[in-house]
């Protein structure tokens, strides 16, 4: 196991975390790299005690200050997303409705003029055209068609 591989474990060390083959590895490491050896010192001083290991005092005295705690009066909490942290001047808001409304009432009018032809397709029924007015798109009356 090189300097990072173990580097990345020795909080995990120190908790007792690793597999057993692992930790053997780590301390093996440990033995013969001085380097990891200090650091691993000086996570220890700054890392606290796994909780579980705490004496029987050190429970009552986190009862005592979870009572304490509990007791303190506390501060709102801060509003989630739904809820209103500030407000807006009612005439913009009635403005802005306003103009979603109109264009929403725009939109259903371009939607339904769609929908219903229009008086100058609805005037008649369709004329077609006789064939012997008909002339291709290329036709010019300079040039007749053979
Ligand atoms: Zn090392």
């Amino acid at each position: 196991m090189n300097c990072r591989e173990v580097q990345t474990r020795i909080t995990a060390w120190q908790d007792q975390e690793l597999s057993p083959g692992e930790h053997t590895q780590v301390t093996e490491h440990f033995r013969r790299c001085a380097p990891c050896r200090s650091l691993e010192a000086r996570l220890a001083r700054v890392t606290p005690k796994p909780f579980l290991d705490a004496p029987e005092t050190d429970w009552s005295r986190l009862e005592d200050a979870i009572d304490e705690e509990w007791a303190r009066p506390h501060a709102p909490a801060a509003p989630r997303w739904w809820q209103r942290t500030h407000s807006l001047p009612r005439g913009a808001v009635a403005l802005y409705a306003a103009a979603l409304f109109g264009a929403l009432l725009w939109g259903v009018h371009g939607w339904r003029s769609a929908q219903t032809p229009s008086p100058n397709t609805a005037a008649g029924p369709v004329v077609p055209i006789p064939s012997e007015d008909y002339r291709p798109a290329g036709w010019t009356p300079e040039a007749p068609p053979p």
